[in-house]
């Protein structure tokens, strides 16, 4: 455990699979007048608890003084385990009220959430022989989470003290419709989840359960951060950091780039989400073929993020041809 500012802990949480590109998932734990806050709580496994316990002791401190957890979004590796250590410590979760709608269909009833991806990835091309193998790389997963509805929800704009510290709760959409940071303005810290990552670009998806434009959502978020006066950036995966602004910038020119590669390939005939992600030069040293399906299946609603916001912005039209979507530069 690193503390990363005075009554600011900083724990590495393992992560589960191997095909994952992240080393380990940040959450942080605050001092507080009476217990401590969590940010995030890693994934539901055994090796993650022993690592909070080890973490704990470290600092004198026990599971049952944490009193309230706040989770930035409900992803796995931020959620997964925040059921448990609520169990155990009687400490209310927090979070956007747009995530907590997004946990019974995807950890909890699970089964119409499955089928519904199913049709929509068809809908966007994928071979009707290759969805089984797509649907069975996100299967499982649900047994490293404990679903927990949060205590308390929060639309942004809220402020959460803890004692030494008052967070503005921003609302950030993209990475997560209902993602948040929170912002402590007198010490210039910016808890940023999965928002902003020091070398990561972080997976913006159009899914059946993300909004309508979530990159559009999600630039514009990261646009509106510029303007925070911050010293310190305490991100959900890498390492703690200090550049926001160019940090930001190099985030936007990536999306713009790859909007630009999409939409020339797009130029002289319509395809689907499906052929353009193909494609793609997504930077890791696979073809499309040796590639993961959990990494195709991210690829897929990555290009239609990029695609919604071109069709957003009247570059790219969307046509539709025997139930299945084909986008074409306008
Ligand atoms: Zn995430
Ligand atoms: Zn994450």
């Amino acid at each position: 455990m690193t503390e990363v500012f005075p009554g600011i802990h900083w724990i590495k949480m393992p992560i589960p699979m191997d095909e994952s590109s992240l080393a380990h998932v940040n959450i942080y734990l605050i001092q507080g007048e009476s217990g401590y806050l969590l940010v995030d709580s890693g994934w539901n496994t055994s090796e993650s608890f022993d690592t909070l316990q080890k973490n704990l002791a470290e600092i004198g401190a026990d599971i049952k003084e944490i009193s309230q957890i706040l989770v930035t979004h409900v992803h796995p590796d931020h959620y997964g385990m925040a059921g448990r250590i609520k169990k155990l410590s009687g400490a209310s979760i927090t979070m956007h009220d747009i995530e907590k709608g997004l946990i019974a269909p995807r950890y909890v009833t699970m089964d119409e959430l499955l089928k519904q991806t199913d049709r929509w990835l068809v809908t966007n091309g994928l071979p009707h022989d290759e969805m089984v193998g797509m649907r069975d790389a996100t299967v499982g997963l649900e047994r490293f989470i404990v679903p927990a509805y949060p205590d308390i929800t929060l639309h942004g704009g809220e402020t959460i003290t803890t004692g030494l510290f008052n967070f503005q709760v921003i609302w950030t959409p993209g990475h997560s419709s209902g993602h948040i940071c929170l912002y402590e303005q007198e010490e210039k810290i910016l808890i940023a989840g999965d928002h902003v990552l020091p070398t990561i670009t972080p997976n913006i998806s159009l899914h059946p359960q993300s909004v309508e434009n979530p990159l559009g959502s999600y630039i514009n978020s990261l646009n509106d951060m510029k303007q925070l006066d911050t010293e310190l950036i305490l991100p959900g995966h890498e390492k703690p950091f200090t550049r926001l602004t160019p940090r930001i910038d190099e985030i936007i020119r990536h999306h713009e780039q790859r909007n630009r590669e999409i939409l020339a390939m797009v130029k002289d005939e319509p395809k689907t989400a499906y052929d353009i992600a193909m494609d793609v030069t997504w930077g890791v040293n696979a073809s499309w073929q040796d590639l993961p399906n959990f990494h195709k299946r991210m690829a897929i609603f990555e290009t239609l993020a990029h695609l919604e916001l071109m069709v957003a912005n009247s570059q790219v039209k969307k046509l539709s041809q025997d139930s299945v979507i084909y986008y074409r530069q306008t």
